[in-house]
């Protein structure tokens, strides 16, 4: 991986301003002037998120606004949109000045900034080169391929969790009647810990509050989650909720701009006076992995606080609609609170302050994301949040509940619309009955899966529709021997990126649409849906002219692909492509809660996904919602040993790097770090920038090194340090993943650091 530097000095400097504000304004600005977008720019974000033939953002899956907001977007939403809009182009020209090898040692900012793919290329391997390939030769490639595989299952479909429903129901419809299960997703790396887990104790994978509900809660809780750069609308419903008078509490090793103050960027008197707005009322700073044991220890202070207000518990709320209230009440009164402090990191009393906090508080919304999942025990960690939501009826009523915080744009519609390695046996049922196809009963493989058979030889064929696999996925040497071993790598992208560089024996880049651009179809204009962390699910229309006139939209390539492996296929792929309405017909048959989809879908807003736990039923083995009883796991690093937890930086989204600084934490010209706490600096013996090399200890005793990184000492709790993904992906051992989520543990991973030699 390159040690890539801007060639500038790198600064650090804590900050102290209100998170959005002028700094996302004057950000904002150079942006634009960078990218020289100074007239698209402006008209595209005047166009995003807006219901009526706007286009969703690419970037987070935070909700649009409900009350007509003219500006309802952010600065990095405006990143995403103009990194995507760029007059950057890569075409065969490009490529025929350039080997993979020679391409390889470029960094992955520079990659990206090479600009938009414009037309379908094949590698070949004699001048190590791509080269430009027709779209019918790119399919028959592909189908050729196909047909060469033993079985099915040597076939594996990756989503990135900016695909469209429509595309993301034709993906898994070519898959499964291909005959295989093999649909690997970034919620496989991101999410899957809150869909286990809010499916165990509710029924269901998904939050049951929207956005309404965060405008009538009394206190909101959100834990692990960097908000002003991954889902920075959020934002404003902090700034509201603050003003209206809700608590707000903070849960994360760091404390986050998110956790401060704001001006939001739309409320022009708060601007013109730099007038800032608190965002949060307490703030807690666990360690990492003590999440578990501070939601355990809230809960104990709740049955503490029950023994002189009864009311301090909805006992009739548990009595009606709850089962296993008993054996929790006797976990949590068992487990010492000296054993919460050290797991959690946290004193008693603050853990009774925020339990107080909840106590008071009339209605509840507990919000979280990957400071929470990406662990061995993120599962139980949910499961604890929803067992503190159940204890006081926070569910099921307006300004009450769970509310997972979703990455990518679409990530909850890809699992929504079937791209699931383990589809249930209803929705399979279903799919056969109305697409008349026999799809594969036998669960697939997901991303850690599909990078194990590849390295065994088990799947030779790699399709990636969007993101960045090669990098997004851990142990990242590991992962790139893997599709390196492929017979043949597919890449549906928009950029160029690491991932086309990293291929297998044959391989091809097909370039697609973007989400700003129009998509025209036989049947008119075409708009595609998408569905946010709130079960939203709206249309989205693109407004500027394309790139290229040689790209094709993400479901006119599944459909080419499809056709090509599928020959004899009666399923109707170009019909389909001709007018999506009528993809959006087949899907309102399979899938539940998209019931006479086309019309609904064009309300205002789009429609909301029935949420069953929501109106209080629910779909578990006992008909209630279930309180677990998890022991706390030790999370205590060995003596000498730290937790490193990888985040993204303020300028990048996902993998792709937007430039070295990371505003929000007064980061400038350095990528290549690790914060650390002051006091295990000094305990090594290493200062502010000094260099440092980082060794991971596997599970399986594997050890894995990153060196000459430099270290900052920042605000984070004893025994834990963080760095930046996707570099430090590296440090992830494909094996450690959770045993409870099958999530590779990127939030967790146990380190050495010592000055470089
Ligand atoms: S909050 Fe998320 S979806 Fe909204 S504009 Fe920003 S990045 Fe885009």
């Amino acid at each position: 991986m390159d040690e890539r530097t801007s060639g500038e000095q790198p600064e650090f400097r804590p900050y102290h301003h209100p998170a959005a504000g002028w700094g996302a304004a004057r950000s904002v600005t150079e942006f634009l002037v960078r990218e020289r977008e100074l007239v698209d720019g402006p008209r595209a974000i005047m166009r995003m998120n807006h219901e009526n033939g706007g286009f969703d953002c690419p970037g987070c899956a935070w909700p649009d606004d409900t009350k007509g907001l003219h500006l309802d977007i952010c600065e990095n939403g405006i990143k995403h949109v103009t990194w995507e809009m760029t007059r950057k182009r890569v075409g065969a020209e490009f490529f025929a000045a350039h080997t993979v090898a020679e391409l390889s040692e470029w960094s992955d900012f520079e990659l990206e900034d090479q600009g938009r793919l414009t037309e379908p290329l094949r590698y070949d391997p004699g001048i190590d080169r791509y080269v430009p390939i027709s779209w019918p030769e790119a399919f028959a490639l592909f189908g050729r391929a196909m047909a060469e595989l033993d079985s099915p299952d040597q076939a594996s479909f990756y989503t990135s969790g900016r695909l469209g429903n429509e595309a993301t129901f034709l993906y898994q419809l070519m898959a499964r009647e291909f005959g295989t299960n093999n649909l690997p997703d970034c919620s496989n790396m991101c999410h899957e810990a809150s869909g286990r887990a809010l499916q165990a104790s509710l029924g269901t994978g998904k939050g049951t509050v929207d956005l309404k509900d965060w405008e009538m809660t009394d206190a909101l809780f959100i834990l692990g989650v960097n908000a002003a750069s991954n889902a920075p609308r959020m934002l404003t419903s902090l700034a509201e909720a603050y003003r209206r008078g809700a608590q707000i509490v903070h849960i994360n090793p760091l404390v986050e701009a998110a956790a401060t103050r704001t001006i939001i960027p739309h409320d022009f008197a708060r601007m013109a006076t730099f007038k800032a707005t608190r965002t949060s009322t307490l703030n807690v700073q666990p360690r990492i992995g003590g999440d578990m044991a501070l939601v355990r220890g809230m809960a104990k202070a709740v049955f503490e606080e029950a023994e002189h207000d009864p009311k301090a518990v909805d006992a009739e709320f548990v009595d009606r609609h709850t089962t296993g209230f008993d054996d929790y009440r006797a976990l949590c009164e068992a487990t010492p609170w000296p054993e919460i402090e050290r797991q959690s990191g946290v004193s008693r009393a603050v853990i009774t302050a925020a339990a107080r906090v909840y106590c008071e508080a009339d209605r509840s919304i507990f919000s979280w994301c990957l400071g929470i999942t990406q662990h061995e025990h993120g599962v139980d960690t949910v499961r604890e949040i929803v067992n503190l939501l159940l204890l006081r009826g926070n569910l099921g009523r307006e300004g009450a509940g769970p509310s997972p915080v979703r990455g990518h744009s679409n990530v909850q519609g890809n699992r929504t619309c079937g791209i699931d390695h383990r589809p249930d046996e209803a929705f399979l049922d279903r799919l056969a009955e109305v697409c008349g196809i026999e799809p594969p009963r036998a669960h697939g493989l997901d991303t850690i899966g599909t990078i194990e058979a590849m390295h065994r030889g088990e799947v030779k064929v790699f399709v990636g529709m969007g993101g960045n696999f090669a990098l997004a996925a851990p142990d990242t040497p590991h992962t790139f021997a893997a599709l390196r071993k492929c017979a043949l790598t597919v890449q549906v992208s928009t950029k160029l990126n690491r991932s086309h560089l990293v291929h297998g024996e044959q391989a091809l880049i097909l370039p697609c649409l973007g989400r700003t651009e129009k998509d025209h179809q036989r049947g008119g204009l075409q708009s595609t849906s998408v569905e946010d962390s709130m079960s939203m699910v709206h249309l989205s229309r693109g407004m500027k002219r394309p790139a290229s006139p040689h790209l094709l939209s993400e479901p006119a390539i599944i459909a080419g692909l499809a056709a090509a492996a599928l020959p004899g296929s009666r399923t109707p792929w170009q019909r389909y492509v001709e007018d999506y309405d009528r993809i959006r017909d087949t899907m309102a048959q399979v899938l539940d809660g998209f019931e006479d989809f086309n019309r609904r879908v064009r309300l205002p807003l789009g429609f909301r996904i029935r949420q069953p736990a929501r109106e209080l039923i629910f779909h578990t083995p006992s008909g209630r919602a279930e309180f677990s009883t998890a022991e706390l796991p030790d999370v205590v690093p060995a003596d000498g040993v730290l937790a490193l937890g990888t985040m993204r930086s303020h300028d990048q989204w996902n993998t792709t790097i937007y430039s070295d600084d990371d505003r929000y934490r007064g980061i400038k010209n350095l990528r290549t770090l690790i914060f650390m706490n002051a006091e295990d600096m000094r305990d090594r013996g290493i200062g502010e920038f000094d260099r440092v090399d980082i060794t991971s200890t596997a599970r399986d005793g594997s050890t894995r090194t990153l060196n000459r990184y430099q270290a900052i000492p920042y605000d984070i709790p004893r025994g834990c340090a963080a760095g930046y993904m996707p570099e430090m992906n590296v440090l992830c051992a494909l094996g450690d993943y959770s045993t409870q989520s099958d999530q590779p543990i990127m939030k967790h991973v146990a380190v050495t650091v010592e000055p470089s030699a």
